[in-house]
This record gives C-alpha cells, structure tokens and sequence, in this order.
C-alpha cells in the first residue's frame, strides 16, 4: 500500500526526521538492534525517555492535557513508522502505556497531580504488581493481604513475574482487602513506593541468561491508604481499566514491518547451495504470508489508535490486539532463526553489549536470534495468555 500524505504530513514527517537524526545516537540504536529481550535495558530506555521528554514528545497517546502531544491519528501513525524504521527504541509500557492511563482515567486529581509529571519526566520508573505465585489467568484469587492499620495498610505476601522491579521506585498493585463474597470484590489498586521498608526483589533468570522478571515479597509493609486508586474492595474494575491499555496500547505493527523488512534483506545475503535464501520460494511465501496477516493487524491497530486519539479506552478489543501481536512476535523470531540457520546457533554475547568492537561470527541478527526466539515464546503469555484473550473476544467482543 503507498499512502501519499498531504503537505502538512509532509512537513511533519520532515519535523520527525530531523528529530530522529539529531538524537537517536548510534548507542541508543545498538542497545535496540542487539537487544535480547522483551524490555530494553533500563539505561538506555531511561536516556531515550529523557530525550523524548525534552521534545515534549514521551506520551504521543496520553490527552493533551496531561501532556500528551495532540497528534493526530495520522501524526501518530507517522511517528511510529519513522521511529520504527529509524531503529529507535521503544520506552517501557508500565509507567507511560499502564500507570499514566489508569491514573488519567481511575486516579484522583491529587494522584493525578503527584505522578503524572513524574511518570512524563522519567523521575518515576513503575513496575506492574497483579500476578501472583498461583493467581495468573485466574488473577481475582490473588491473596496478598492488606491488613488496616489506621490510616495505613500492612501489606504480607508475594508477587511474581514482575517486569524491571528491580528499576522500579513505584508500583501499582493488587492487594486483597476482604475474604468474604466474591473473589473480585475484596480486591483494592494500590500505588507503593519500593523504598518501603519490608519489600524484597528477587531475581527470575530467562533460559537465554537475561534479567527481566522478579519475585517481590512484601513482610509487614507499610503504605499509606491516601494511595488507594479509586475506592477500597472496588480495585477489579480499575485493575480491567488497566488491562485494556497494557493489552492494546502498543503501536509495536510498524516495528514488525520493518523486522520483516530485514528478513527479506537478511534472505538475499544468506548462501543456499548455488544462490541465496531469496530464491526459496517456500521461505518467500512464509514472509509474504506474515506481510499479510502483518497488514491486516495493521487495520486493528488504527482503530484502536482512532480510539485513543479521540480519548476514547480501547475496549475489550484490545484483547484481539494483544493476542495477534504476540503470534505476530513469535512468528518473526521463528523465521529470523530458520534464516540464519547455523548462525543463529552462534553464542556470542559479548558481541550483543552496546559498543563491543567483537565481530560476529555470521550476520550481526545471528547473535540476538535465538535468545529472541526464546524470550518471546512469553509473549503470548504476559500481560494475559492467548488462549485467555481468546476467552475475552468470545465473551466480550463477539457476545458467545
Ligand atoms: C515475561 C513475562 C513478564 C511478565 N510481567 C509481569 C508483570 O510485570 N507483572 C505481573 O503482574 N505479571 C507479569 N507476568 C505474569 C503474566 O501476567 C502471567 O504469567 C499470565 O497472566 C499467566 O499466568 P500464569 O503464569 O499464572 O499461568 P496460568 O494462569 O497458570 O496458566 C497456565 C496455562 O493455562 C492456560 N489457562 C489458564 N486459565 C485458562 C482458561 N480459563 N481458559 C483457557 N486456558 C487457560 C493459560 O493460557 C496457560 O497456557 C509476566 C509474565 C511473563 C512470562
């Protein structure tokens, strides 16, 4: 598809160049390109936050007035075409695509207040407390137990799977409030500061060796109940709030596209008996095929961007988003490791670090290939399984 744009798009798009050539510095473009995981690594994600945040640009999908950029849907749509094809990296989704959200939809004025310009500015770096050792897909069973005490809560028990909290200074959380009645109705949103005496991180390793996930034990923490969100046994319904920007707040489709992109270059360079892997007609059709089902989830992804840019929450839609995108995911590191072959196989961490001078010993993708392929089987499993967001579109979107 060519979309021709109109002159002012044009101009934008210029404006967004420009941008991207004066500060996407070859460091921040490495830590991207050779990034092994899911989340970029806190440093270079923070310093690319902070460079957005000075452009007035960090929260393209935040309202206006809470210092989102009033783009448009096309803007937005332009931007993440070009960040993606620049290879700029993407900022962490719990503080600016979770945190800020529910707070400008669920958060009282004075939250709203306190965190948002800290969350735009970078100062506070959130991670996502809901899963919990035994409380996954079934998330209304968590038990961690917030006790009154005066005008504070004591807080005992665990969380598990919980991204950077070992960056983290915040967090928002589930806690549970009351045993009696319905699971989802004893369960209060609280916002904690990791500082807090009696929290504990413990590192979760990958298969591939990389850091992402913790386990986070909480003994008799104290927090104060001024940081309840919304009202108390009444944190389910924000806590859903939430699940529909994690789920369907990424704009990641054009990253994707361009992942494709270099397949196709990646296929013409790789030797296959007399000529090159481009000439395999049944690995071309596989990279057609993705282009298709990429371009489709494409239509998806506008709807929803329409929705954010006119305010709107994305409804449980957003399951469908969420679930393709990962198969999508998947599907590109599968074909990334079946192009490079052997050379996927090749371990060479030392050569991924951010300005190693190591050679590789195949193309360069070959070094993060297969911890990709591995770090992102959990794709269709965080932020909610597939085979439970299929259980959402059943229920909510298609009415079954
Ligand atoms: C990389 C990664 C990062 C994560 N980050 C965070 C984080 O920052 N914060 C946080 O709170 N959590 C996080 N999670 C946890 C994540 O949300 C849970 O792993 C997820 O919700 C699944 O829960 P579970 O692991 O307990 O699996 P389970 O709920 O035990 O599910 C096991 C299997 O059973 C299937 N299943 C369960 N119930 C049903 C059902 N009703 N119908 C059909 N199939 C079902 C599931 O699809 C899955 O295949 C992360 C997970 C991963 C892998």
């Amino acid at each position: 598809m060519n979309i021709s744009f109109g002159k002012e798009y044009e101009r934008f798009r210029d404006e967004v160049r420009e941008f991207l050539d004066e500060n996407l510095t070859d460091e921040l473009r490495d830590a991207q390109r050779f990034c092994p995981g899911i989340f970029l690594d806190y440093e270079h994600n923070i310093a690319w936050h902070k460079i957005l945040y000075k452009k007035g640009w960090v929260a393209p999908n935040w309202p206006e007035e809470f210092g989102g950029t009033g783009w448009d849907l096309m803007q937005r749509y332009i931007w993440s075409i070009e960040k993606a094809k620049a290879g700029a990296p993407d900022t962490a989704p719990m503080s600016l695509g979770m945190c800020g959200p529910m707070l400008i939809g669920c958060g009282s004025k004075a939250q709203q207040e306190q965190y948002l310009p800290r969350i735009l500015s970078g100062e506070d770096y959130w991670c996502q407390g809901y899963s919990e050792p035994g409380s996954g897909s079934d998330l209304a069973s968590l038990k961690l137990k917030a006790t009154s005490d005066g005008d504070h809560y004591r807080l005992n028990g665990s969380k598990i799977w919980t991204s950077h909290a070992h960056y983290a200074n915040k967090m928002f959380l589930l806690v549970r409030t009351n045993d009696q009645g319905k699971p989802q109705e004893g369960i209060t949103f609280l916002l904690l500061d990791m500082a807090t005496p009696g929290i504990r991180v413990e590192p979760i390793l990958f298969a591939s060796g990389t850091h992402e996930v913790n386990q986070v034990f909480f003994d008799d923490v104290r927090v104060p109940k001024a940081n309840v969100v919304g009202e108390e046994n009444k944190g389910w319904q924000v806590a859903k709030y939430l699940l529909e920007f994690e789920r369907g707040g990424s704009t990641g489709n054009a990253a994707r596209k361009v992942g494709l992109a270099r397949l196709r270059t990646l296929a013409g360079m790789i030797p296959q008996g007399e000529s090159t892997l481009a000439d395999d007609t049944d690995f071309i059709r596989k990279l057609d095929e993705t282009a298709v089902q990429l371009e489709a989830i494409q239509f998806t992804e506008f709807r929803m961007m329409a929705a954010l840019s006119k305010g709107q929450r994305p409804g449980p839609e957003s399951s469908v988003l969420k679930a393709l995108s990962a198969e999508m995911q998947q599907q590109l590191t599968e074909l990334a490791v079946e192009a490079m072959g052997q050379y996927s196989a090749v371990h060479q961490p030392e050569a991924r670090t951010v300005g190693s001078n190591v050679s590789t010993v195949g193309p360069e993708d070959g070094v993060v290939a297969f911890s990709r392929y591995f770090n992102l089987r959990a794709s269709s499993i965080a932020g909610g399984s597939n085979e439970v967001q299929r259980n959402i579109m059943a229920k909510l979107v298609l009415g079954l």
